[in-house]
């Protein structure tokens, strides 16, 4: 096991900038991800760990030692691929010990660790069949039990699970996280997949253009996200934004308009005549009657998922109830756990505390403010 610590990693293609400036340090034993959507660079720091890569300017060290001149075999790490890449012309068995043969090691040795790491997995009665006689999941255990038998110091999984339907990489999730606890080899692991991010890492890295955008636990990334880049990325559904204005001590979305902590207001007091956008989480909104809601939709979309139910709303602003082609209204994504007792087209109230509230700068997209205690007190 060993520590893994990137700086100021920076790698190119042709011309293209695939990930510029990037520094972490993984602890040893630790689980983090990398996350983002597609072209965002992660596969590029994954190789780049690996030495599957040239690097083009920056230092990468696993444990104490820089490795940006070291082969990718003499590295100690094992990587696991999202296309398994099996021998298919051998048993379980023989996939499990092959990379071990290749070094060398005595056949007692590699007797023990097969059957150690086959019966960690599950793979036990598994161990004479060839690959084309397993499923996708199975499969998937034997690429990650061949990394797991060489007991190397990192371990680099690239969207391991992503060939599998949606249950079975639901139950793998669990099992490699199962699996991480029981082995605590330092892992890094990119995914394109929110939720996996979400319940698989100790730590994520948002990436987005090649660039880090946040690095935090989940819990972190999703109530206190640094940019509207991860708030939208980071959740599912992502956060809902919404057009604000603050003037005379009110926060304003379009013409309704309510009262805000002395709290907030001093942060807002420099956005009097600036764009801002409030933010909040689909299951931060609460429904009501029209009277008592701070703001006003209709529903367009309701979406029953059994313990709770998606609900898909526009914005309603009085005085100007129809949108426009040149003036949409904004949608906004609830999550409810109420039985709901409306129709497709009502017009509902929407309700949430302040302490739910984020605020995201209109230009620059960073986060100027998240959670104070206070709840705010409609005025109209
Ligand atoms: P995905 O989720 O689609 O796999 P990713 O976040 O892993 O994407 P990378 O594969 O790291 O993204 O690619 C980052 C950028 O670098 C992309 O724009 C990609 O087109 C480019 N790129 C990656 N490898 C090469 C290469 N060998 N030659 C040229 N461009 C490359």
């Amino acid at each position: 096991m060993a520590t893994v610590r990137l700086h100021q990693l920076s790698q190119t293609f042709d011309k293209h900038v695939a990930i510029r400036d990037i520094s972490f340090e993984i602890p040893d034993g630790e689980f983090w991800v990398l996350v983002g959507p597609s072209g965002c660079g992660k596969s590029t720091i994954l190789r780049s760990i690996a030495g599957l890569e040239p690097i083009a300017a920056g230092e990468i060290s696993i444990g104490d030692v820089c490795v940006n001149q070291m082969p990718a075999r003499q590295r100690d790490v094992a990587m696991v691929f999202q296309n398994y890449a099996l021998y298919p012309h051998m048993s379980v068995a023989k996939n499990l010990a092959f990379g071990l043969e290749m070094r060398q090691m005595p056949p007692v040795e590699i007797r023990d660790r097969v059957s150690q790491v086959a019966k960690m997995l599950g793979l036990g009665h598994l161990l004479e069949r060839l690959p084309r006689q397993l499923s996708g999941g199975q499969q998937q255990r034997v690429a990650l039990g061949r990394a797991i038998v060489r007991q190397p110091q990192v371990f680099l999984l690239d969207e391991p699970l992503s060939n599998l339907d949606a249950q079975l990489r639901a139950e793998m999730r669990s099992e490699l996280k199962l699996l991480h606890q029981k082995v605590g080899i330092t892992t890094v692991y990119v995914t394109h997949d929110r939720a996996e991010a979400m319940t698989l890492a100790d730590r994520i890295v948002v990436l987005h253009q090649g660039q880090i955008q946040q690095i935090g636990t989940p819990t972190e990334v999703y109530d206190r996200p640094v940019n509207r880049i991860v708030a939208t990325f980071i959740g599912d559904p992502p956060m809902n934004l919404i057009e604000a204005s603050y003037r005379n001590g009110l926060l304003w979305v379009g013409s309704r308009y309510w009262g805000c902590s002395r709290n907030l207001q001093n942060k807002l007091v420099s956005y009097r005549d600036q764009a801002f956008e409030l933010g909040l989480r689909a299951e931060a909104i609460r429904l009501t009657t029209p009277d008592a809601g701070l703001l006003i939709a209709q529903v367009d979309l309701i979406e029953p998922l059994g313990r709770e139910t998606l609900l898909k709303v526009s914005l309603v602003t009085p005085g100007q109830e129809q949108a426009t082609p040149s003036n949409p209204a904004q949608t906004l994504t609830i999550i409810t756990t109420d039985r709901l007792s409306f129709q497709i087209g009502e017009t509902i109230g929407l309700t949430f505390k302040e302490s739910d509230l984020l605020i995201f700068d209109g230009d620059s997209g960073r986060c100027i403010h998240t959670s104070s205690l206070e709840t705010p007190t409609v005025v109209a």
